[in-house]
């Protein structure tokens, strides 16, 4: 398959540029506020280093717009060393009531093969020993959320809300094969909803779905449509909350050769509006906007004028789940050009310069 062959070639003149590091190096963790089940709270974010996403290091490539293994050490970590590395993360804040824990692996959580066993439980523990503690977000592949895996975790954090992220990107199984090289389909995701649902009875597990917005080879207006149908598709089979990651170009991925070339850019902001505008009007779960890399170069943009405003307002919907305020400016008639004509050019940046 043509997209894999490019993928690979890519990734590989990629691994050579890095350099070797002590796993601790790739750690990192910050803290902000965030919308929890119980209302607006506060979350630690905790990136730990693991051997690197198995669908990333395998003969595909990985996702097209991903860059997380250039996060990883390429390499084995011995529990304790990835327990002590956490430990130590956690350490540097002074966790205040209703906090979530957000862990972020580069890849699976749920996959014995990144993250151990051993030390996956021990994390757990460690957070279920923590009374400010309200929730634990990890992320998945579908294809490691199984009854065994599930049991165990929640059996080692049973006093959290402990929830599920994937990755689902898209809806559509031909977006997901040919412009994202997701490789799962829409049943595997389906059977892994339905299986946290029913552990639902025992546990206090949730779920949640990732969706991509602006994958390559997507048009401005297709990107606002897909997103709409992949969020009330992931509501219908059963998620309980639902992130959208608005397309920023990573480095080392088929997204920034594309971008580099011409034939890509990542979606308006206008965009982003209107996707939260629709998705919050016709959905009942929490729906929660991603805004890093906003307003950049490689991020989601609209003018100078209105980046700022648009963000900050994003942001603020994202705590209260309201639907942000019409907001106007110069660059909006050239987002709307962009709409009503590049599907029809099937042109995949857009047709006016924006403006700087
Ligand atoms: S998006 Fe997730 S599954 Fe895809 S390559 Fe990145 S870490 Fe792996
Ligand atoms: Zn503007």
């Amino acid at each position: 398959m043509e997209i894999q062959d490019l993928n690979q070639e890519i990734r590989s003149k990629y691994f050579k540029r890095m350099e070797d590091q002590t796993p601790h190096s790739f750690s990192a963790s910050w803290s902000g506020e965030d919308l929890l089940y119980s209302g607006i709270g506060n979350a630690i974010y905790v990136i730990l280093p693991t051997p690197g996403c198995a669908w990333a290091l395998s003969k595909s490539g990985g996702c097209t717009m991903c860059s997380y293994i250039a996060d990883s050490p390429l390499k084995n970590i011995p529990s304790e060393e990835l327990v002590d590395i956490f430990r130590k993360e956690l350490a540097r804040f002074s966790i205040q009531p209703k906090t979530v824990v957000k862990i972020f692996v580069s890849g699976s959580f749920l996959n014995p093969e990144e993250i151990h066993a051993e030390a996956r439980d021990k994390i757990l523990t460690i957070l279920n020993d923590i009374e400010a503690v309200e929730e634990v977000v990890v992320e998945s592949r579908p294809e490691y959320v199984n009854r065994e895996v599930l049991e165990d975790c929640c059996r080692h954090i049973p006093d959290k809300i402990f929830e599920i992220s994937m990755g689902l990107e898209s809806s559509s199984d031909e977006i997901k094969k040919n412009r994202i090289n997701k490789g799962f389909l829409n049943e595997e995701f389906e059977r892994a909803v339905l299986l946290i649902k029913e552990l639902k009875n025992d546990y206090k597990i949730t779920s949640k779905a990732y969706l991509f917005v602006k994958p390559i080879l997507t048009s401005e207006k297709e990107a606002i449509e897909d997103a709409v149908t992949s969020a009330q598709y992931a509501e219908k089979v059963g998620v309980d909350r639902i992130s959208f990651c608005p397309a920023t170009i990573h480095k080392g991925t088929l997204m920034e050769l594309l971008w580099r070339r011409g034939s890509y850019q990542p979606p308006w902001i206008w965009s982003i509006m209107e996707i939260i505008r629709r998705t919050r009007k016709s959905l009942k779960i929490p729906i929660i906007m991603d805004t890093s890399g906003f307003g950049s170069r490689r991020g989601p943009y609209n003018c100078k004028k209105c980046n700022k405003k648009l963000k900050s307002s994003i942001i603020r919907s994202n705590l209260d789940q309201s639907i942000p305020e019409e907001f106007e400016c110069k660059c909006k008639y050239k987002w709307e050009a962009d709409l009503d004509y590049s599907h029809i050019s099937r042109s995949n940046v857009n047709i006016t310069d924006r403006i700087s």
